[in-house]
């Protein structure tokens, strides 16, 4: 048996890419250095893959932004305005992920998505009519070559036609079907030229598989395939999927001409039943990924040994050992956590260590059972990794509908909130947090290598946030926020001030572009050792007389920021975790703050990839979940919830149902359609869809705002509409983020002015 994995983290052990990348934003470094670093990380991971015993190592897995946009890029989806900019072709690449402003020219971005079930972000490839698909860069060729001069034969990894398709924006009246041709054509000619070159596979990933199949999507992929798979020569081509199963494709993509067929075992667990039904043909090979790509929990290999063994008696086909998605979704490596107690590290796996997992895995199915690599895991395994909290599980378990429901019913509430507030019509807000400076960062580091003190590090950020309350009157917002300075992270945060969480120093996960996130790990049962927010809102409020918003982080989103149990329900961890914020929110009432934003900016994330899950496998539970932070404050207490995208016109009931009085969404990116699907939703709760994008350092004119907003008020009643970017501003750089909420408050009072005059 032989081993392989889907991809490698590609930031770097320390988050090298990432800081070289923001040099060369900055032009602190030139393209050649940044290029320099590339190459560097990308040798030394194929040399750790190498070493670490994985026989079949991935190559362009690598990528500066996003290995989506890279795809597009190489087939030359690249719209025409940016084309336009005549940029050379790095920065051309980064104007379409990031926006460009300059003398010759000001593009947005190209909207970002969630990739499936993660926090990863893809650049959504956008079709239109004057998409020529042809070869245009040559990043897996390189990549590739790079490999082979260093001595490593490599399988060049690709994202695949249908992915690029499903996930596609086709405007101007474009379609999928417009493309295929010329999709097969670039495809074919991207496996020749690998095979010239000398590489004996490629992987394409299709995880748009695991999404629901329609006849027509199914014909779409046979299409496509039957096309490339024609002329790919001596070439072998494997199909990667993950995040979940094949259920209504196995059948068709064993009969096509793959030479390897990648499956997860993992989320995909059903992928074990289907083989029952469906012959999975000996003379393919069956990646099998049994090792968990996305949690960091240590495998557990008695129960990869019996998926290895029950694949084995449905199929003779060859099986490769492999990981179920690619390790860009875990952490690089558990080397630098000395914070940890060596006894729970144990218990945990990142990516190099998985590595090392896929190895052993296989020693174990080459030798037997009495491998002492097996009977150590199975030892680790035997015995109980936490101690349980009885009287908090009995609670839940007591838990009533009263206990998930707000009253009196939320069309009164927001009239008595109307009355109690008085805020002028369009309110303006932000959604928290304001930038992290240098010096923001600076103190917290401060504080931590303990060279200030507590009082020190409190005063400083208590100063930040008088400043910035001061600019928030000047300019004219509405409700207030005190800026999050004393958050490293929306999540972590929480996790530090609740019992049953666990914490890492280097566990960076590429989230978008250079940014990464360190989620925290839920380890046993959580619970609210002491409050959290209330010093610093009671703080900020006593500075203003204008209403200060309290800010905390909902339940779902702790949890799916976080990397959850498996030894219990994510059900059970986040009700665990909403009964702590609700002391919470309780705390914040009782110490005057009248406003508080929950923020769920992460539920979406985790909902089912195939639709027929949504409501019975997660928004069942959790929605309930959020009532239950907030089912007992007063009606005169608002309660606001933000959410980081604008994807929920199938699940605008579900939203509403959260039964918050206000929710900020992202809108921006995605051209404010989701406005049309609220309107005849007959959304009930209070919008505020984010009018300009702050994933960009471009700085929206008033103009452009006011435009937004005249649209918003096309669909949506003025009365039930919010003013606010469309996140928290703590990437942004100072002068960007005042530049822009400047034009915010001015857009909205020139917007208000107009609607009185009509009045
Ligand atoms: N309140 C948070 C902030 O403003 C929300 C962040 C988010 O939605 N990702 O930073
Ligand atoms: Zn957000």
């Amino acid at each position: 048996m032989t081993t392989t994995i889907i991809g490698y983290p590609r930031i770097g052990e320390k988050r090298e890419l990432k800081f070289a990348t923001q040099k060369y934003f900055k032009n602190k470094i030139t393209e050649a250095d940044l290029q320099q670093t590339a190459r560097e990380l990308r040798a030394r991971h194929w040399q750790v893959v190498k070493d670490a015993g994985i026989d079949q190592i991935p190559s362009n897995d690598f990528s500066f932004f996003d290995t989506t946009l890279d795809a597009a890029y190489l087939l030359n989806i690249i719209p025409q305005r940016y084309q336009d900019l005549h940029l050379p072709a790095l920065a051309e690449y980064f104007a379409l992920a990031r926006g460009y402003q300059g003398v010759d020219g000001d593009v947005k971005a190209l909207p970002m998505k969630k990739w499936f079930n993660t926090n990863y972000h893809y650049i959504v490839p956008e079709f239109t009519k004057d998409t020529k698909i042809q070869l245009h860069g040559d990043k897996i060729f390189a990549e590739y070559q790079e490999a082979k001069a260093l001595g490593i034969q490599t399988r060049p990894v690709l994202v695949g036609p249908y992915t690029l398709l499903r996930l596609g924006r086709f405007i101007d009246g474009t379609k999928p079907a417009d493309f295929t041709a010329a999709l097969i054509k670039s495809y074919s000619e991207i496996l020749s030229k690998l095979a010239a070159l000398g590489a004996d596979w490629i992987q394409i990933d299709e995880p748009a598989l695991v999404y629901d199949q329609t006849p027509a999507d199914l014909k779409l992929f046979k299409q496509l395939y039957d096309g490339i798979l024609a002329s790919k020569g001596e070439l072998k081509v494997l199909l990667q999927t993950y995040f979940g199963d094949l259920r209504d494709s196995l059948d068709l993509v064993t009969t096509l001409d793959f030479d390897g067929i990648g499956l997860d075992f993992v989320e995909g667990r059903k992928n074990l039943e289907l083989l029952e039904n469906v012959k999975f043909p000996a003379d393919k090979t069956l990646f099998a990924g049994v090792i968990n790509g996305k949690n960091i929990w240590k495998a557990h290999y008695a129960k990869a040994l019996s998926t290895i063994d029950g694949i084995k008696k449905r199929t003779d086909a060859p099986i490769v050992l492999s990981t179920s998605c690619s390790l860009l979704h875990v952490p690089y490596t558990l080397r630098f956590e000395d914070k940890l107690a060596a006894n729970e590290k144990r218990y945990l796996a990142f990516a190099e260590e998985k590595l090392t997992e896929l190895s052993e895995l296989r020693q174990i199915l080459d030798s037997d059972l009495h491998n002492p690599l097996y009977t150590a895991n199975t030892e680790l395994f035997s015995k109980p990794r936490y101690e349980e909290n009885a009287t908090l599980n009995a609670k839940i378990a007591a838990l009533t509908e009263a206990d998930y429901t707000r009253l009196p019913a939320r069309k009164e509430r927001l009239a008595i909130q109307k009355d109690e507030f008085k805020l002028p019509l369009l309110p303006t807000t932000t959604i928290g947090s304001f930038p992290q400076s240098p010096a923001v960062r600076k103190n917290r580091r401060q504080l931590r290598k303990g060279e200030i003190t507590r009082e020190q590090y409190d005063h400083f950020n208590e100063e930040e946030t008088k400043r910035w309350i001061k600019f928030q009157e000047e300019i004219g917002i509405d409700v207030l926020v005190h800026g999050e300075f004393e958050r490293n992270d929306m999540v972590e945060y929480f996790g530090e001030h609740l019992d049953g969480f666990r914490f890492t120093q280097n566990a960076w996960v590429q989230s978008y572009g250079t940014r990464a996130v360190k989620p925290p790990i839920i380890w046993g049962d959580v619970s609210r050792r002491e409050p959290i927010t209330v010093a610093t809102s009671v703080f900020a409020q006593s500075q203003t007389k204008k209403i200060m918003k309290g800010m905390l982080t909902g339940p779902v989103t702790i949890l799916n920021w976080s990397f959850p149990r498996e030894d219990i329900t994510r059900e059970l961890s986040t009700k665990q975790i909403a009964l702590a914020l609700q002391d919470e929110v309780l705390d914040l009432e009782k110490h005057g703050i009248k406003i508080i934003q929950i923020d769920e900016a992460a539920l979406r994330e985790k909902l089912p990839l195939r639709k027929s899950d949504w409501f019975s496998k997660y928004l069942d539970w959790a929605v309930p979940a959020f009532r239950l932070v907030a089912s007992k404050v007063q009606p005169t207490t608002q309660i606001h919830t933000h959410m980081c995208y604008s994807e929920f016109n199938d699940i605008i009931p579900a939203i509403d149902a959260l039964d918050a009085d206000v929710i900020s969404f992202e809108a921006s990116r995605a051209d404010l359609t989701l406005l049309d699907a609220l309107q005849a939703a007959h959304f009930e709760t209070e919008v505020g869809p984010g009018v300009y994008d702050i994933h960009s350092p471009r700085v929206p004119s008033e103009q452009e705002i006011v435009d937004v907003i005249h649209k918003i008020l096309a669909k949506i009643p003025a009365a039930n509409v919010w003013i606010n970017p469309d996140c928290g501003l703590k990437t942004r750089e100072e002068p960007e983020a005042k530049a822009s909420l400047i034009n915010l408050a001015k857009a909205a009072q020139t917007v208000r002015a107009e609607l009185e005059h009509e009045n």
